[in-house]
């Protein structure tokens, strides 16, 4: 496997439809436990990505995950918006030393998993973006060596069931955190965006 950052578009396409096709659940999940601008924020996010797609597919990979974080850092706006901001520059950083292989891959989402940890002091079981990421990360690193379907398959599956763990825990971080007992039994919808997103681009890898 070898992605270029010409498929870019192509990821940001098949991210958008996703949101868009889940957009009033997610509402509706950051309306029960947050303030229901999730959705909102991702859109004006990945809009911005869109125009800068061209841009984009002409940097290799670290230059180009460094600029989607400083764009999703200066126009997404929220808790969400610095915490997706610091796991592409991060990723970025990382690129520099390996190759977009799935070990590459491995090692890059890694790093970035790790920054949004250190910028949200959060760890897994706070009912946050994280109890998707850490899952799909280390289900990526265990993976790595695998074929490439069972690697994604993989991924996938790590992603939704981190989803949906959330749904039981009480938030410890972030708005959700002000409601205590509450929040439970509510799916945090960060967490279910970056599930929805890692799909979508498990997908296409798949496809392509
Ligand atoms: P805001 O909470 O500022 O309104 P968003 O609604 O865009 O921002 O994003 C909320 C999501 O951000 C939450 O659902 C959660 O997944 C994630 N989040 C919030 N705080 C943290 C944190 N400290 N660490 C990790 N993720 C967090
Ligand atoms: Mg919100």
């Amino acid at each position: 496997m070898n992605i270029s950052t010409q498929s870019i578009a192509l990821f940001l396409e098949a991210i958008k439809a996703e949101i868009a096709t889940n957009a009033d659940e997610v509402t509706a999940l950051d309306q029960a436990i947050g303030d229901g601008d999730h959705v909102t924020n991702l859109l004006r996010g990945l809009e911005a990505l869109e125009k800068q797609a061209a841009e984009l597919s002409e940097l290799d990979w670290s230059a180009a995950f460094m600029k989607i974080g400083m764009t999703l850092m200066s126009t997404m706006g929220g808790a969400s918006g610095s915490l997706y901001g610091s796991l592409f520059v991060a990723m970025g950083k990382e690129a520099k030393n390996n190759e977009m292989s799935l070990q590459g891959l491995a090692d890059i989402f890694h790093a970035g998993v790790q920054a949004v940890k250190t910028r949200g002091k959060a760890e897994l079981g706070e009912k946050t973006m994280l109890d998707t990421l850490i899952p799909a990360s280390h289900a990526l690193n265990v993976k790595a060596d695998a074929g490439a379907s069972d690697v994604l398959d993989a991924i996938k599956q790590a992603a939704y069931d981190g989803m949906l763990s959330t749904k039981d825990m009480l938030a410890t971080k972030g708005r959700a955190s002000f409601l205590g007992e509450r929040a439970r039994g509510h799916i945090d919808a960060g967490a279910r965006t970056s599930q929805l997103m890692i799909c979508a681009i498990a997908d296409v890898i798949e496809q392509n």
